[in-house]
C-alpha cells in the first residue's frame, strides 16, 4: 500500500556532483526515485550508495533523445556544468540544454507533472549589475566560447516559460551560482577542485588572471535545502530565483584558505585569463528569502574543510 503514495520523481543527471545528493534527499524524503543520466560527466560511484534501495533506479539515456516514464514531479540537472567540460563538445552542450529541455518539457506536459529547470548564473554573463538580481537580463556573448552553455542555459528558460504560458506546465526555474563540495569532479578544471587538489598534492596553485575576479560559493547541502522549497512552493512561485551564497571571494581569497585549511605548501602560480570570464559574481537572494524563506547556512571554510576531506580521500584509494 505505501508504495501507492510514493510521490515518483524522475532527475535527469542524476549521476552528477548535484544530482547525486537531490537524489538523496529525495529517497530521504520518501520519494520513488529515477535516475536518468548518459554518463558523460556523471559517475556510478556518486550513485552506488543508492544502488540497493529499492526505490531508486539508474536509467542510462541520453536527454536529447525522447522518453517515455510516469512520474509526478521531474528536475531537469543534465548538462555539463564546469567550463571545461561542456567546451569539450559544445555543439552537444547547447543541444542538451535546448533538445532535453523540449524533451523534459514534452513529458510534463504528457504527465501534467512539476518540472524543475537547473538554469545558471551564467545566464548573467560577465554581469554590469552587482549583485545580480533575477530581474537583471544579464550580458552575454552569444558568439564566444562560453556561449554554449550560457545561451543553451538562456533558451531552455525560454522553453519553460512558454510551455508555461502556452501550456499551463507548473514550472520551476532556480539560478544556481557556484556550488561546491564533496563528489566534485576531480578534474573538472573548476576553481574549488582545482585549488583543493593542487594544494593537497603539493602543486603550485594556478590562478587565472590577477585573482582579483570574484566569485559566491554555495555549499552543496544549502543549495539542495533551496531547491526542495522551491519545488514545494506555492504554483504561483516559478521562478527564475537565485539560489546561491552571497559571500563573496576574490580567487586569491579562495586559494589562501584552501592553502590554510590544507596546511600546504603550495605557490601561487599567476596564469592567463580564459576568455569571457566573468568579472564578478554575487548573487542577490532578496527573493529567496522572501518566497522560500531560504537562506544558505554553511561558512566556506566549513564547506572547504568538508571537500577537501572529500579530496584526500579519493587521493588516499
Ligand atoms: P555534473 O557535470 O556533475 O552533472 C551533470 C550531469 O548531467 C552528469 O551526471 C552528466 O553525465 C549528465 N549529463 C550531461 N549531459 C547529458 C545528456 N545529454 N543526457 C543525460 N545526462 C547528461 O554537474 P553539476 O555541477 O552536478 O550540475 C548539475 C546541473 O546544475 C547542471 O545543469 C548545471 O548546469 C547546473 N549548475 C551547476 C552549477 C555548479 O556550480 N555546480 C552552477 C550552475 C548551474
Ligand atoms: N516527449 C518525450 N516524452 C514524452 C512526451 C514528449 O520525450 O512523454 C518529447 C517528444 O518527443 C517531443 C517533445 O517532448 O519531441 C516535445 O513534446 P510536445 O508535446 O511539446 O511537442 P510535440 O510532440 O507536439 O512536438
Ligand atoms: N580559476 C582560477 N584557477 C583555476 C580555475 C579557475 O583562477 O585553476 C578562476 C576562473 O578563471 C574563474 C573562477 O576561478 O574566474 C571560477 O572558475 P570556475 O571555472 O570554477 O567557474 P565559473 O567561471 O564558471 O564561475
Amino acid at each position: 500500500m505505501k508504495d501507492i503514495i510514493k510521490k515518483r520523481v524522475l532527475v535527469t543527471g542524476g549521476a552528477g556532483f548535484l544530482g547525486s545528493f537531490l537524489c538523496e534527499r529525495l529517497l530521504d524524503e520518501g520519494c520513488d526515485v529515477i535516475c536518468m543520466d548518459n554518463f558523460f560527466t556523471g559517475r556510478k560511484a556518486n550513485i552506488a550508495h543508492l544502488m540497493g534501495n529499492p526505490y531508486f533506479e539508474l536509467m542510462r539515456h541520453d536527454v536529447t533523445f525522447p522518453f517515455y516514464v510516469e512520474v509526478d514531479e521531474i528536475y531537469n540537472l543534465a548538462c555539463p556544468a564546469s567550463p571545461v567540460h561542456y567546451q569539450f563538445d559544445p555543439v552537444q552542450t547547447t543541444k542538451t540544454s535546448v533538445h532535453g529541455a523540449i524533451n523534459v518539457l514534452g513529458l510534463a506536459k504528457r504527465l501534467k507533472a512539476k518540472v524543475f529547470q537547473a538554469s545558471t548564473s551564467e545566464v548573467y554573463g560577465d554581469p554590469d549589475v552587482h549583485p545580480q538580481p533575477e530581474s537583471y537580463w544579464g550580458h552575454v556573448n552569444p558568439i564566444g566560447i562560453r556561449s554554449c552553455y550560457d545561451e543553451g542555459k538562456r533558451c531552455a528558460e525560454t522553453l519553460f516559460f512558454d510551455y508555461w504560458r502556452q501550456h499551463n506546465l507548473r514550472i520551476k526555474v532556480v539560478r544556481i551560482f557556484n556550488t561546491y563540495g564533496p563528489r566534485m569532479h576531480p578534474h573538472d578544471g573548476r576553481v574549488v577542485s582545482n585549488f583543493i587538489m593542487q594544494a593537497l598534492r603539493g602543486e603550485d596553485i594556478t590562478i587565472y588572471g590577477d585573482g582579483t575576479q570574484t566569485r559566491s560559493f554555495c555549499y552543496v547541502s544549502d543549495l539542495i535545502e533551496g531547491w526542495i522549497r522551491l519545488m514545494n512552493s506555492p504554483d504561483d512561485v516559478t521562478g527564475p530565483i537565485n539560489i546561491g551564497n552571497p559571500g563573496e571571494f576574490t580567487m586569491i581569497e579562495l586559494a589562501e584558505n584552501v592553502i590554510e585549511l590544507t596546511g600546504s605548501s603550495s605557490k601561487l602560480v599567476y596564469e592567463p585569463l580564459p576568455a569571457d570570464d566573468p568579472k564578478q559574481r554575487k548573487p542577490d537572494i532578496t527573493l529567496a528569502k522572501e518566497k522560500l524563506g531560504w537562506e544558505p547556512n554553511v561558512p566556506l571554510r566549513e564547506g572547504l574543510a568538508k571537500t577537501i576531506e572529500y579530496f584526500d580521500g579519493l587521493l588516499k584509494q
